[in-house]
């Protein structure tokens, strides 16, 4: 018996978070008058989280852990959350609380009201984000909104309800890496949006260092756009106009005997080209790294356990981008 709703909630070293997060979850969940599962992904934590949800799940039920065998990442994680979800809708929302539980009823009652597939929630306020996040949140959905062309609304994370056909299509897609908050509004659902204030973390610190917030800006622009590739090209046709000019401008000094020892525009001309070849290899090779990933297929993440079903051996893995329902 499948529930109506799922809530995935990947979880990467929340131990501290996770038993303030079932409090204030389990009476929105239960007040929600319907089935649910609160279907929580462990990415590999090597913190106390595993045994603190399975401490978790002895008072509640509905609670359900699959845990990946290690850390895959947080859209990953959501991505493994989406592919064995049972219910009809499906929310996605983090650990931390920092997206308040307490806007799920409402979001249920505009998917059912509305027939939406998708409903946003939306950041009205980002105030307790630091500066630099803000700053780099800002920044970041602008560029890709300009590279993709998409709908992403600015200031829709990852807090969102889905329908079961719009979550079917994502477990169909064959793209690895995906970044859900633009490959979700790309599809282009019927959707709608509730608003609601960001809260600060709940309890322990961000998991998401520099280093993954790059990856996930290169993912997104590279997962949405080849605009990067044809502005290498465009910078690659500029370069060649400025050594052409470069050249009528030698000749003609030499033609009138203005040689100099030319060895500043020697030193220009060679640093300028190859700044442009470099810079277009190097797009060139993110896009060709992410074409050999996909070649070889590699999942992005591995299910080891899932409270529901008991160990996953690795023989009977499903194959995580296309498995159905568990
Ligand atoms: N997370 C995850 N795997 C990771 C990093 C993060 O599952 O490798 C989870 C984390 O437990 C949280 C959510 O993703 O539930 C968002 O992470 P975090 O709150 O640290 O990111 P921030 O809000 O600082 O951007
Ligand atoms: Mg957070």
């Amino acid at each position: 018996m499948s529930p109506e709703l799922s809530i995935v909630i990947p979880v990467y070293n929340e131990e501290d978070v996770l038993p303030l997060l079932v409090a204030r979850l389990r009476p929105v969940a239960d007040g929600l008058g319907t089935t649910y599962e609160v279907l929580t992904v462990d990415d590999g934590s090597d913190d106390l989280s595993p045994a603190v949800l399975q401490r978790l799940m002895r008072d509640w039920p509905q609670l359900r852990i699959v845990r990946l065998r290690a850390n895959a990442g947080h859209q990953a994680a959501i991505s493994a959350g989406l592919a064995s979800a049972r219910g009809d809708y499906v929310v996605t929302l983090d650990a931390d609380l920092q997206d308040p539980p307490e806007v799920i009823p409402e979001m249920l009652a505009q998917a059912r009201a509305q027939r939406a597939d998708v409903v946003y929630g939306v950041r009205s306020d980002r105030s307790s984000d630091s500066a630099f996040k803000r700053l780099s949140a800002k920044g970041f959905y602008r560029v890709i909104r300009l590279l993709s062309g998409t709908h992403a609304q600015v200031d829709a994370g990852d807090y969102r309800l889905m329908s079961r056909a719009t979550v079917d299509a994502i477990n169909s897609l064959p793209e690895h890496h995906r970044v859900l908050r633009f490959v979700v509004p790309a599809l282009g659902f019927p959707s709608t949006s509730v608003t609601y204030r960001r809260d600060e973390r709940a309890a322990g610190s961000s998991k998401y260092p520099l280093s993954k917030m790059i990856r996930l800006s290169l993912d997104s622009v590279t997962g949405f756009s080849t605009a990067p590739l044809r502005a290498a090209t465009w910078l690659g046709l500029l370069g060649g106009v400025a050594a052409l000019l470069l050249l009528a401008y030698a000749l003609v000094a030499s033609a009138l005997g203005h040689t100099l020892p030319g060895w500043t525009s020697t030193v220009v001309a060679v640093a300028g080209v190859g700044a442009v070849q470099l810079l277009c290899v190097g797009i060139l090779g993110e896009y060709v790294g992410r074409m050999y990933a996909h070649l070889q297929a590699r999942p992005t993440y591995f299910v080891a356990y899932d409270s529901l079903t008991g160990p996953v051996t690795a023989v009977d893995e499903p194959e995580p981008s296309t498995s159905p329902r568990a």
